[in-house]
């Protein structure tokens, strides 16, 4: 059977779903996506940080910063409508608080052949303190709603709403794999493991941010590299999130149950202690932050990681049967899943 003749069953509508669904339509094959909730980018993809990256984040590990520079350039091409420019993109690299010294980092970057320039602290325009160095990089910021809308009306004939998928409505064959009673050739599970665990090597990550209002328009400010933090604009430019690698975790969980009952049960208290922390260990490097940035609310939501090396957000993908797993890594790595679950379908005919 050719690939245009699959019928493949999805099932998750966030970002890895929908870009999936969207492809695999456009090569002319059958899809039918299934999510849980009333609408799609409901988990993780409506709830993030929304940088396209280009690899600044990833300093310690390689295949990502690799997966993240490619991933940039692949979705301007293909989603170049929904990205905004961050004019005033800049990162820091703290004395002593890094564990990379700035010489090192900008090795780094350059020899991943992604393109920076080096700002002196004189000429920024904004007060930063304990950093030994800034690059100013071109990395931008995603327009979330207009994706959404996007694959609303790009999806709408093949959505299912409001269809949870548990492993009980699933019976995997050697030929095709029904779902609900209804057969397909092949299945996705786009959950972020939310339906299958990809494998025994992962853990749930709830998480929080936060949202500002800020006198900056298009301001960025990422410390690096390590238990640091960073202020990213959202689709409105006067809008910003600020999060903290050590602080924004709330938690490692090994099962998904009790990763959500951690969301649900966090207390108003603890939700002001992590902001209050968050926006003293930003003020160490931008004194004025509490000035110049006014608190609006919280954001809650759960990654999904790989044990072992925790700077790791490649994309992997596998699948020996008629089930295909997806663990996704950031949004830009939606090219690397297409093509690998492609791979997967036509080598397992
Ligand atoms: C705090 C935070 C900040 C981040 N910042 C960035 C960033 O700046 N840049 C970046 O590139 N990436 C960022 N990420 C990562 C990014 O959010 C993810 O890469 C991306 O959203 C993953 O998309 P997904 O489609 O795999 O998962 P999700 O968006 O979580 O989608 C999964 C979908 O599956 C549905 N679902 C789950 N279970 C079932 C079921 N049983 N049946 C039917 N439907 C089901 C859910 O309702 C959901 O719609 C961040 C993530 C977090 C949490």
């Amino acid at each position: 059977m050719k690939n245009y003749e699959k019928k493949v069953a999805i099932v998750g509508g966030g970002w890895y779903g929908c870009h999936l669904a969207s492809y695999m339509v456009h090569l002319g094959m059958d899809v039918t996506l299934f999510e849980r909730d009333d609408d799609i980018f409901t988990g993780a993809s409506g709830l993030n940080q929304n940088r396209l990256h280009l690899g600044f984040h990833y300093a310690r590990d390689y295949e990502t910063r690799l997966q993240s520079r490619d991933g940039f350039s692949r979705f301007l091409e293909r989603y170049g409508q929904f990205i905004e420019d961050v004019p005033n993109n800049y990162y820091a690299i703290p004395i002593g608080d890094s564990l990379l010294d700035f010489k090192t980092y900008k090795a780094i970057m350059a020899s991943s052949g992604i393109e920076f320039e080096e700002i002196s602290l004189e000429t920024l325009g904004f007060e930063l303190r304990n950093v030994a160095g800034v690059v100013k990089t071109n990395e931008k910021v995603i327009k979330v709603s207009e994706a959404r809308e996007f694959f609303r009306k790009d999806l709408e004939d093949i959505i299912v709403f409001n269809e949870k998928i548990s492993k009980n409505d699933i019976t995997e064959k050697n030929d095709s794999v029904t779902v609900k009673n209804a057969r397909f050739d092949f299945l996705i599970d786009a959950t972020w493991s939310k339906l299958f665990s990809y494998d025994d090597n992962i853990f749930y990550e709830p998480t929080i941010l936060f949202y500002y209002q800020s006198v900056y328009e298009s301001f960025a400010l990422t410390l690096v590299d390590g238990p640091l933090a960073s202020v990213y604009p959202t689709e409105d430019p006067s809008i910003c999130t600020l999060s903290s690698v050590p602080l924004t975790p709330l938690g490692k969980f090994d099962n998904l149950h009790d990763a959500e009952k951690r969301l649900s049960n966090f207390s108003k208290e603890e939700e002001e202690k992590i902001r209050l922390d968050m926006e003293n260990q930003i003020s160490k490097y931008l004194p004025n932050f509490k000035e110049k940035f006014k608190y609006l609310s919280p954001q809650l939501s759960m990654k999904t990681k790989p044990i072992g090396i925790e700077e790791n957000r490649a994309c992997y993908v596998k699948g020996d049967g008629r089930v295909i797993k997806v663990m996704s890594g950031k949004i830009d790595t939606i090219f690397v899943a297409a093509e690998r679950v492609l791979n997967i379908i036509s080598r397992n005919g």
